[in-house]
């Protein structure tokens, strides 16, 4: 088994309710098993103003399945949740990152690992942090890398 870290937001639709389904959805793979999910964070839109806030959560998951099958089933489970809701609310209703795989470094433009944007953004290191505690990111601390980081308006909502 090997850990992973996922990153779900949301900022379309019932977003509460899209982050548990897609958590559930993760949790629910075979050859995986759901380990520990974050608080829940709402960070508020910035540049344009007429988006809804994001609402971002990560979650650990032990799963068997290979970086580009994991992949591939989490792009599964944004269209099935994103076509459920495309007339009404449009089709990004959930996004789903893979932050890390193991101790796995991939320069592969369809999976980048860790993910590229996960030491520069609050609402991916906080979430982060609740679940895998202050680990080493290229080469420092999630803590170190939040310190580099001005408010970004983020806030716990649950
Ligand atoms: P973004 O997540 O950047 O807002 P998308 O969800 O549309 O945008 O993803 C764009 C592409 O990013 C996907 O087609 C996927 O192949 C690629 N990608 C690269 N690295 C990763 C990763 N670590 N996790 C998820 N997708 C990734
Ligand atoms: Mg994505």
């Amino acid at each position: 088994m090997t850990s992973v870290y996922i990153s779900l937001g949301s900022n379309m639709g019932d977003r509460l309710s899209n982050l548990r389904e897609a958590a559930g959805m993760v949790a629910s793979l075979e050859r995986t098993c759901l380990i520990a999910e974050s608080s829940i964070y709402e960070t508020e839109p910035w540049g344009l103003k007429e988006q809804d806030s994001f609402l971002n959560m990560c979650i650990k998951i032990e799963t068997e399945l290979m970086p580009k099958e994991l992949l591939r089933k989490l792009q599964e489970i944004e269209l099935n949740l994103g076509r459920k809701r495309l007339i009404k609310w449009g089709p990004r209703t959930i996004d789903l990152d893979i932050l890390i795989y193991d101790d796995l470094n991939t320069d592969d433009e369809e999976l980048i690992l860790p993910h590229p944007r996960l030491t520069v953004r609050a609402f991916v290191l906080m979430p982060l942090l609740d679940v895998s505690g202050d680990i080493v990111i290229n080469g420092r601390r999630l803590s170190e890398w939040l310190g580099d980081i001005s408010d970004q308006g983020i806030k716990v909502f649950k």
